[in-house]
């Protein structure tokens, strides 16, 4: 099976799954309880936020460990929210439903809300961010790597330019499709907020956690008072370990992963140039390696997704968790035409991709494009 849908989930390595094993049948137990067993363990914890913090390059701040991305969104947002009824806050069209939703969700409440939209290469577009951007703005939140095509937005100077408008407003970046991907320095980033998810660099489903540096940060999850009474509830131990041996593993690797996808998506990429004069790629100047987005026009991305799911290659059609939503906001929002969101699909890569499996990969492709066309010549 050629696996090429790595911007849904990662295969968890095998040393990170021999750590989770161990909290789980070993050090299993609560951090909060006052025997040795617990201290022993909240230490950990503590070291783990620790170590977390300069993986991310962060320079101080703190860490919430959570249930992944989506949590860790809901929360950086969530866990701002400001009585001020001036406030303004503001999100790109581009950003993943965790945050797009709960932005939706605060203007049905009544707050004062902005979208912005993105280029044709599915970066924000940053004209029109900075001209929403006056003395009322108050939380904005920008995505490191979209999820669709893989743009990198250039956080650095996009927060410089905000804060040089207003330097009160809370920036938070989205780094789920980032973290362990490209370089992430947060204090270089300048950002008040950063999200990761365990899953998407090779660690466990179901944790994530949130960097953050305001102390103005409300829990909205309430219970026992773990983790500073920011996020209640007994830490995932196995799971936050896990994410701590997946990120070490990931920053240590970072260059040579990198440079083998951009082998790996070069190769995809020049073929389908090359050979398919009807197939779009969705990309920026600045794109991670790690997704290609593509449309084949007058083929559905769904059809082609099983045409090669038969042939033992697993691929998305755009972000798997907007899948079963009719249309696709995000290639709205850079202006694609309606024929290229049809035909989308989303091929992305992991350390374990190789340029074997993307030869393979280009093979099928082509024989099943070439079945599909000669069947609906009129199409
Ligand atoms: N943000 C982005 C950019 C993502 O790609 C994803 C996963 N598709 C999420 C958030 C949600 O991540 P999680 O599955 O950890 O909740």
């Amino acid at each position: 099976m050629i696996f090429f849908d790595n911007a849904s989930t990662t295969k968890v390595l095998k040393e990170v799954s021999e750590v989770i094993s161990f909290y789980n049948e070993q050090n299993y137990f609560n951090p909060s309880s006052i025997y040795r067993e617990g201290v022993s363990l909240s230490r950990e914890l503590l070291a783990a936020k620790t170590e977390l913090i300069n993986l991310l390059d962060a320079n101080g701040g703190d860490v919430v460990f959570t249930s992944g991305a989506t949590e860790s969104n809901n929360l950086a947002i969530l866990g701002s929210l400001t009585g001020n009824k001036n406030a303004e806050y503001i999100f790109s069209e581009g950003e993943h439903p965790s945050v797009y939703n709960v932005a939706q969700n605060l203007k049905q409440r009544g707050y004062k809300v902005h979208f912005v939209g993105l280029t044709p290469n599915g970066t924000v577009n940053e004209e029109k961010l900075y001209g929403l951007i006056n003395q009322n703005t108050y939380f904005v939140s920008l995505m490191h790597v979209s999820n669709e095509n893989g743009a990198i937005n250039n956080i650095k100077d996009i927060v410089k330019n905000i804060k040089a408008i207003n330097k009160n407003v809370l920036v938070h970046c989205d780094g789920t499709q980032a973290f362990c991907k490209i370089n992430v320095n947060v204090k270089d980033l300048g950002v008040n907020f950063y999200t990761i998810s365990a899953h998407k660099f090779h660690g466990p489903k179901g944790v994530g956690a949130l960097w953050f540096n305001t102390k103005n940060l409300k829990p909205i999850v309430y219970g026992g008072g773990q983790q500073n009474a920011l996020r209640s509830g007994t830490e995932n131990i196995s799971g936050i370990m896990g994410l701590i041996k997946a990120a070490q593993i990931g920053q240590e690797s970072l260059e040579k992963n990198y440079l083998n996808v951009k082998d790996v998506r070069e190769h995809i990429k020049t073929y389908i140039l090359n050979n398919f004069d009807r197939a779009v790629i969705h990309e920026n100047e600045e794109n991670s390696p790690y997704i290609l987005s593509v449309s084949f026009k007058g083929v559905r991305g769904e059809v082609l997704l099983h045409m090669l799911e038969t042939k033992g290659i697993l691929i998305s059609t755009g972000s798997a968790c907007s899948s079963k939503k009719q249309g696709n906001r995000i290639l709205e929002s850079m202006g694609k035409s309606k024929e290229e969101i049809l035909g989308n699909v989303r091929v992305s890569f992991s350390k374990f991709s190789t340029v074997i499996e993307a030869q393979e990969f280009c093979k099928v492709l082509q024989e099943e494009l070439n079945k599909f066309y000669n069947a609906n010549c009129g199409e």
